[in-house]
Order: C-alpha cells, then structure tokens, then sequence
C-alpha cells in the first residue's frame, strides 16, 4: 500500500468510526479517536505507519504485550478445536485456566467462578457475599472503580457511581492517600491508623452484623494508583474478621503482573475471602474474567444454587488464553521484569523527574504501576486543569507515546515486559513534555 493510500485508510477509519460507532465513557460529538490498526510488544501503530510506544496497556490490560506470538497461536490453535461450549460442561481449558489461577492464590482458594470481565466479577462476588453471609451491606471507597454493571457501579466511588435498581445497601468510606490526606494526617502511619479507625466508626455505625462484604481494589488504580500503606490492608483483615465480613479484592487492574507480583496482595500481610480478576490474566486477547472464591464460601454453595452465570461464562478461547498467558508469563519472567523495572528504571527515573520538574507533585507506584499527580502549585497541591492535560497528552502523542491520563494524573502504566530501552524512551518524553508545558 503507498504512503497516500495507508493515509487514506486511516481517514476513511476515523470517518466510518464517528458516522457508526457509539464510544463509552464519553459525549460523542468532540470525539477524535486515534487509529490503530496493529501492535507488537510494547508498541502499536496506524495504518500509515506512525507508531508510538504504549504507555497505557490500552486500558490498562495489556500486560503481556501486543500479539505476543505464542498466546496469538494458543488462541488459534483453540479456535480449530472448540470454540463454544455452554457453562455447565467440563472443558479441558476451563479446568486448566482454573488450576493455574488456584495455583497462585493463597491456600485456601481452591475455585474459580469465571465472568466476561471485571464489572460481572465484582457483580457477583458481592452476591456470593450477601448470600454466604446472609446480610445486605457492602462497604468500598469513594476513589475506586469496580466497573460499569448494576451493583459494580453503585459499590464504584468515582463521578460514575449511579443510583440504580442495585443501589440498596452500598455504603462509602475514604481509604488511605496521604498526599491529598482526608484525615489531617502527615506520616504513612497516621494516614493507616486514621482511615482504619474512620472505617471501623462506619462499620459500627452501620451495624456490624448487617455488613455483608468490604470490597476495595488492593492498589486503586484509576483512582490514582493508590499503594496503601503497610498494615492498612491488614488492618482491614482483622476488622472483617471481628465481624464475620468478607473481605472481596479487587485484582482486576492491579493483579498479573502490574504491580510486579502476581497478585498486588502478595505485597501486603492479607488473604481475601475473594479475589476478582480480569485484564492482566489473558491481557484482554479474549473478553475474560472471574472470582477466586475461599472454600467455606465455596463449599457454601455444594447444596444452594448459586444464582449467577452468563452463556459464555468460562468460554473456551477466554480459558485457552488464560492458560497459555499464565504459562508465557510465568516462562519469560513477566512478573519479575514489571518489579525489576518499577525498582531500577521507572521508580528512580520518575522520582529524578520530579525533582527537576514542578509540575509534578507527587510520584507512587510499584512495578508497571504509576502514577505522576500533576499540580499547578506544589505548596498547595492544587491539581492543574484539564488543558494542561489535553496539552500533555498531545505533546506526548507527538513524540512517539501513548499515555494514560486520569483527571489530573499520568499514569504510567506500560505493559509487564517494557525493556529499559522503551522506559528510558518514554522517561525522555515525559521530560520534553513537562519542560514544554511549564
Ligand atoms: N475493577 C477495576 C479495579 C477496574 O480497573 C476495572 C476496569 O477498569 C473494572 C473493575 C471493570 O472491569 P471491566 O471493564 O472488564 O468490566
């Protein structure tokens, strides 16, 4: 194809896209989606060949890469096999892609329940809680989101949380984010005791034998890549306990691989009751997700019909990708590449950053998992505003990078086998950009 003609492909995407497609998330009318039309690794690129580096895994999925070559043929290779099967039958990549998720959870969470994707993973671990329990409550965190289904979004804290037919019985705390602190606090350790202490009055308030469930993602993500201090999540254990609430994480970003383990909870003092998980465990190749379920919860269930399952539930190129994602991952190193690049590159680069650059407050993350909290004035942390972001990201776009943006953060959040090459890449470009906007 020439030059011109690759052009006009492009074009004639963008027109076909604004003339038939409905994006989520956004009013329709100012949309300019930009064309990708394929990928490899860490990069993706239009038809006419301009490419940039993907530093936003899309939506924060992709954390083995694009078109990894072996994953691509294990789904082909499913494809002439089996390409559909109803919930109820025995499949031998189902049962494979549930052993190597059981695998890597904590001992005593020997079951998987699988889903299309997060949102019905959250749906219906809060419905496993309420009916294991038999109480109606769930408490999660005003910044969170657990995804855009009836119950997932009303437990969600974020400006999409909508009053729905599911909105009974959700209540909302504040969790721990010391540098824009709802408690007055000033160390880690203040923030941790005070957000434990603010939810534990919530729960008595509420009245601890009508909470079902405590559902929080083990880093928020979206929220602003929030790495709760040590103890916090423990301490949140020991408060289930007390009152016999399930505990629900929410893996679904922060899980395979992002935050250079395999579940971000390995790097906390916590065992959940249940675990979803979507994205990173195929890298969105296929639609997929589901919930580790711990055995009385399970076992709860022998003799009650559990009411949840949709028809495509545990679909066969959704496990088979599963199955070969995990295996790859675990072959190549994945995991242990996003925690040594989080530890050598990207958290030192972005902290040397930050010194040099105003423009940024504050710098957390851990692994592939970052986020640069973006200020107009460092003293009084005052976000900068929405067109110093719309100018970062062209900027950026212009060099060669895909960022992620959320509200007034980068995310940086590249896929789990990022080289130092492409890290120190896109350091740079985070650079220029941030000295062309200040
Ligand atoms: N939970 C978390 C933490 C998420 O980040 C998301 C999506 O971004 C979801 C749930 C919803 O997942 P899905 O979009 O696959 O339904």
């Amino acid at each position: 194809m020439t030059q011109a003609a690759a052009g006009d492909l492009d074009r004639h995407v963008v027109e076909l896209d604004r003339a038939h497609v409905f994006h989520s998330w956004s009013a329709q009318g100012a949309l300019a989606p930009m064309v990708v039309a394929g990928g490899l690794g860490c990069r993706v690129w239009d038809h006419a060949g301009r490419e940039w580096l993907d530093f936003s895994s899309q939506l924060v999925n992709v954390n083995i890469g694009h078109q990894h070559p072996r994953l691509v043929a294990a789904i082909q290779e499913q494809a002439a096999l089996l390409t559909t099967i109803s919930p109820p039958t025995a499949n031998l990549a189902r049962g494979e892609a549930a052993k190597r998720i059981v695998d890597r959870a904590p001992d005593g969470m020997n079951k998987v329940f699988f889903t299309n994707g997060g949102a019905d993973a959250n749906e219906n671990a809060i419905r496993m809680a309420r009916q294991f329990t038999g109480r109606d409550k769930v408490v999660s965190t005003y910044r969170s989101y657990h995804g855009n289904t009836g119950a997932a979004v009303v437990a969600t804290g974020d400006w999409r949380r909508v009053p729905n037919e599911y909105a009974r019985a959700h209540v909302h705390v504040f969790g721990p984010f010391l540098y824009r602190s709802e408690f007055w606090a000033s160390t880690p350790e203040e923030e941790c005791e005070r957000a434990l202490r603010h939810l534990a009055r919530v729960i008595e308030c509420e009245g601890p034998a009508s909470v079902a469930a405590i559902l929080l993602e083990t880093v928020p993500g979206t929220a602003g890549v929030l790495v709760p201090p040590p103890g916090y999540l423990a301490g949140v254990r020991e408060l289930a306990d007390k009152h016999g609430i399930m505990l629900i994480l929410d893996e679904v970003m922060a899980g395979f691989g992002r935050t250079g383990d395999w579940f971000a909870f390995d790097a906390h003092d916590v065992v959940p009751d249940l675990i979803t998980f979507a994205k990173g465990v195929n890298s969105g190749y296929i639609p997929a997700g589901g919930v580790v379920i711990s055995d009385p919860i399970a076992a709860h269930f022998d003799d009650v019909v559990y009411p949840g399952g949709l028809t495509y539930s545990g679909h066969p190129l959704a496990m088979a990708s599963i199955v070969a994602s995990m295996d790859i991952m675990a072959d190549e190193g994945i995991v242990e590449n996003a925690a040594r690049i989080g530890r050598d590159v990207l958290g030192p680069g972005l902290a040397e950053l930050a010194e040099r650059q105003p423009l940024i407050g504050e710098v957390r993350g851990r692994g592939v998992f970052w986020a640069l909290d973006l200020v107009a004035d460092p003293e009084t942390r005052e976000p900068v505003a929405p067109a110093v972001m719309g100018r970062a990201k062209a900027l950026m776009l212009e060099r060669g990078l895909l960022p992620f943006l959320a509200d007034n953060r980068i995310h940086v959040v590249p896929p789990c086998v990022v080289t130092d090459d492409e890290a120190g890449t896109a350091l740079a470009v985070y650079d220029e950009a941030f000295t062309l906007l200040t």
